[in-house]
């Protein structure tokens, strides 16, 4: 098949969501690489969106899911049989954190968040939900009720009615969290606003005061978890204890899985009127799971709490041109913040012209996202980021 046609067929019949998808043809990935059709190479800046945390194809994720494959795949709904990988993942998770401990699998991050949805209305027996400005929870009508941004949300209404939108880091707005409210959905690093650090005083407030009425606060780790930040989770970093938190992305390795995990005493609401609160056929795949363990194990070996913020300073100290108003983030989930969206657009042509993936954010287009794996070696950043300098050079220059 020629090229041109692969290209058209893509077109044609890969529904298409963008007017301006990259379009790029991989034909293999490995490590921090993707390799080209017509035999380029890119080092994957952005991890897939924060997906391949432990790089693409680590051996041992691929050993994992052979060695899955050879006993069994699919057996049967969630929840009934008792599957070793499903069991070894689910306890291994509920070891980070102290009171999280039970896990409920599903295949992606934003069907986590609608198990999370359902989880706090029928744990608290409450409706009103809160989540903040610019918050980014995912795509099916749950999480997209989330959402405070009108363009992306209001063609789809009706959404789910109560829900309502704190600004970040407002003190004084807290109070409306009352008695009524079921639960509070936040991100640490808020991912698509353009990798916005939330205040850790703003963060522990908040979880004060969802104690003091009664309400559920659910951590969404989708973008943050497994390491991104440095910490396992990024609610460790600043000290707080989700009553959900929710994962996906970077958990699987590759492989397409998430969860939302509680305490048992929560997640039993799941399991009583009604009985089968939440059913998934495929949550839990026995080989997602398994690359997810191998995954778990990556990450801890990777010490990330010590090589994460190295890698940052890289990335800040490098990073230095008029052209680069600030760097927002933290951790390997960060943003180069440019003047316009123009400019952060042909930057990121320029860099992948230039053999670098990069891309910008949902809510933030003028903004440049690097969250490499988190594989990747201090001299291979270094190297990264003076490609991305050029071409932010070359983009300047032409401006001036
Ligand atoms: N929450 C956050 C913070 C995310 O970044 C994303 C994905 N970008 C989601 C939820 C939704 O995850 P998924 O695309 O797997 O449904």
């Amino acid at each position: 098949m020629s090229q041109q046609s692969v290209r058209q067929l893509f077109l044609r019949h890969v529904a298409q969501t963008s007017p301006s998808p990259l379009g790029l043809e991989i034909e293999k990935a490995e490590g921090l690489y993707l390799y080209g059709s017509n035999g380029e190479k890119w080092l994957d800046l952005i991890s897939g969106i924060s997906v391949s945390n432990v790089g693409h194809r680590h051996p041992k994720v691929i050993e994992a899911i052979h060695e899955q494959l050879e006993k069994y795949m699919h057996l049967m709904v969630y929840g009934e049989y008792i599957q070793s990988p499903q069991v070894k993942l689910a306890a291994k998770l509920a070891s980070v954190m102290p009171s999280i401990d039970s896990v409920y699998f599903t295949n992606s991050g934003t069907e986590a968040i609608e198990g999370a949805i359902k989880l706090e209305r029928r744990y608290t027996e409450r409706k009103k939900i809160f989540s903040f400005k610019d918050a980014y929870h995912g795509s099916t009508n749950g999480a997209l009720s989330l959402m405070s941004n009108e363009y992306f949300s209001v063609p789809f209404h009706p959404l789910l009615p109560e829900v309502f939108h704190l600004t970040s880091g407002n003190h004084q707005e807290l109070v409306k969290i009352d008695a009524d409210t079921a639960a509070v959905f936040v991100e640490i690093v808020r991912g698509e606003a353009g990798a916005e650090v939330v205040d850790p005083t703003f963060l522990q407030d908040l979880r004060l005061r969802c104690t003091e009425v009664g309400a559920l606060l659910v951590v969404d780790e989708i973008q943050t978890g497994f390491g991104r930040t440095g910490t396992f989770f990024a609610a460790q970093g600043v000290n707080i204890i989700p009553d959900i938190l929710v994962v996906a992305k970077g958990m699987g390795g590759g492989m397409p899985i998430g969860a939302f995990m509680s305490s048992k005493k929560i997640m039993d609401a799941l399991s009583d009127q009604p009985v089968l609160g939440h059913i998934t056929t495929f949550g839990g795949n026995s080989v997602c799971c398994a690359a997810s363990l191998a995954t778990f194990d990556i990450i801890q070996s990777l010490k990330t709490e010590e090589r994460i913020p190295k890698l940052e300073s890289i990335v800040r100290k490098t990073l230095v041109h008029p052209a680069i108003q600030s760097i927002r983030g933290k951790g390997m989930l960060l943003a180069l913040v440019f003047e316009t969206d123009e400019f952060a657009q042909r930057v990121i042509a320029a860099c992948i012209k230039k053999g670098i993936i990069t891309d910008w954010f949902l809510f933030a287009a003028n903004r440049l996202r690097i969250c490499p794996p988190l594989t990747i070696t201090e001299a291979e950043l270094l190297v990264a980021c003076h490609v991305v300098l050029e071409a932010i050079d070359e983009c300047y220059q032409v401006d001036l």
